[in-house]
């Protein structure tokens, strides 16, 4: 189950994230920082993108995810997949290149023989979330200050 480690691990990182940002946001606000903005509640969306060589159906992740974030906050979150396109230099001609698919031939010179670096991982390039209910945090602008 190469995929469940990977999206567990995508979680993880998702869910520090938004960990870290309301930690921050508590922190503000104790600090009196009116400004402190609101906390996530749930992550709506993951982005992430997958290394060229990572050999990963997308179906698979995805179907991976949505039963790892079943009774998370990130429940019912889309998974947006990218492929990252892998840095490449011919040895044949010196020619650099970035390869986006698995096609391994130097558009310069028509060389397999290419040299390359990684390619195998899974980034989380970006993290949507909902935040919590406006009426939660008081700012100044709204404060009633009639009684
Ligand atoms: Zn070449």
């Amino acid at each position: 189950m190469h995929e469940a480690s990977l999206v567990q691990g995508l979680l993880n990182v998702a869910f520090r994230a938004v960990e870290e940002h309301n930690a921050q946001v508590d922190a503000r606000r104790a600090a009196g920082d009116v400004r402190a903005g609101r906390k996530a509640a749930r992550i709506t969306r993951l982005t992430c993108s997958l290394g060229l060589l990572s050999c990963v159906e997308p179906q698979t992740l995805t179907a991976c995810f949505e039963l790892l974030a079943e009774g998370t906050p990130a429940e019912g979150a889309q998974l947006l997949l990218t492929t990252e396109p892998l840095p490449c230099r011919c040895e044949e001609c010196g020619a650099a290149f970035e390869l986006c698919e698995r096609r391994f031939v130097c558009p310069a010179c028509g060389s397999d023989a290419l040299r390359f670096h990684g390619g195998h991982g899974m980034t989380m390039t970006g993290l949507d979330v909902t935040a919590e209910d406006e009426s939660d945090t008081p700012t100044a602008a709204n404060e009633d200050k009639h009684d």
